[in-house]
């Protein structure tokens, strides 16, 4: 690693973590924001998601310090900057390759390609949607009501776990979907659970509510018209997160949602 960067929230305490990591650094290593080995995130799991659209076409690594409540992309609290510091000038980490999620989304006009690392979602809270969904080809359903999400493994704690998707251990390539507010009575069915799909699965999203289209990518939120279809597979693509330090994945979830 030669070149680092900084993404801070825009609080006062990730600005004061930041310029400290920033001077015991620049000593040793020479900082490029423009295009670093490493993305040095300071703040929360929504800097992390930041950093990582920021910088999605640069060959980089990223690591967290999280300034609030315990998060799930950043290893460091603010009273461990020191021991971050040694292990970036160690320099001795592993690579954790998270799995993107590849949306392209078909106008009359082309086709544009988006990428999470959390989840995509389609989700309206004022008017219901009626989706038609597609797996490979095969047809599914007709979902009716606010909208669908399909996580990453990344996103299975996030928005996904409020939906009642599963937590997925991390490393597995997959895709889960999962139903917003489904509209469910003796008229209309959905799967009414969440469903896993591998990386040979591409998922399509028909409706005649895409005009337009909502569309949250992570903390992103799109607004497209004259949407024909929306599909959704597991990205060749990855983000490379570093780890200094080997952490629990279990102790991770159980510390966030169970017991402090
Ligand atoms: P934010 O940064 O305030 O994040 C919202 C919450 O989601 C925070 O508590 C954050 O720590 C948590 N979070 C984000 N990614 C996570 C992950 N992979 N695992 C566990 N928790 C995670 O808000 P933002 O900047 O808009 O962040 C966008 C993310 O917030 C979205 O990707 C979505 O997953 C999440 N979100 C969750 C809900 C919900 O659970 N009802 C609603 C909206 C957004």
């Amino acid at each position: 690693m030669e070149k680092y960067t900084i993404v801070i929230r825009g609080d006062e305490l990730s600005h004061q973590v930041a310029d400290d990591i920033d001077n015991k650094l620049k000593g040793h290593f020479r900082r490029d924001d423009v295009n670093p080995d490493l993305v040095i995130s300071v703040g929360g799991d929504g800097t992390i998601l930041d950093a990582v659209h920021k910088y999605l076409d640069c060959q980089c690594s990223f690591v967290g310090v999280h300034t609030g409540t315990l998060g799930f992309f950043t290893d460091y609290r603010v009273n461990e900057v020191d021991m971050l510091i040694e292990d970036i000038i160690n320099g001795e980490g592993a690579i954790n390759r998270r799995h993107l999620l590849e949306v392209e989304v078909v106008t009359n006009k082309g086709s544009e390609i988006f990428y999470a690392l959390n989840e995509m979602r389609t989700d309206h809270g004022f008017y219901s949607q009626a989706v038609n969904i597609s797996i490979n080809g095969d047809f599914l359903e007709v979902f009716r009501g606010n909208g669908i999400c399909v996580s990453t493994n990344s996103g299975s704690t996030a928005y996904n776990k409020s939906l009642g998707g599963a937590v997925i251990y991390p490393g597995i390539q997959v895709m889960q979907l999962t139903e917003v507010a489904a509209i469910s009575h003796n008229a209309y069915h959905s799967l009414g659970s969440p469903l896993i799909l591998d990386s040979s699965n591409e998922i399509s999203l028909i409706s005649k509510n895409f005009n337009p289209l909502y569309l949250g990518m992570d903390h992103i939120f799109h607004v497209i018209d004259d949407v024909v279809e929306v599909k959704v597979r597991v990205s060749k693509r990855h983000v490379r997160f570093i780890e200094y330090r080997e952490r629990s994945f279990i102790k991770r979830i159980a510390r966030a949602f169970i017991h402090s």
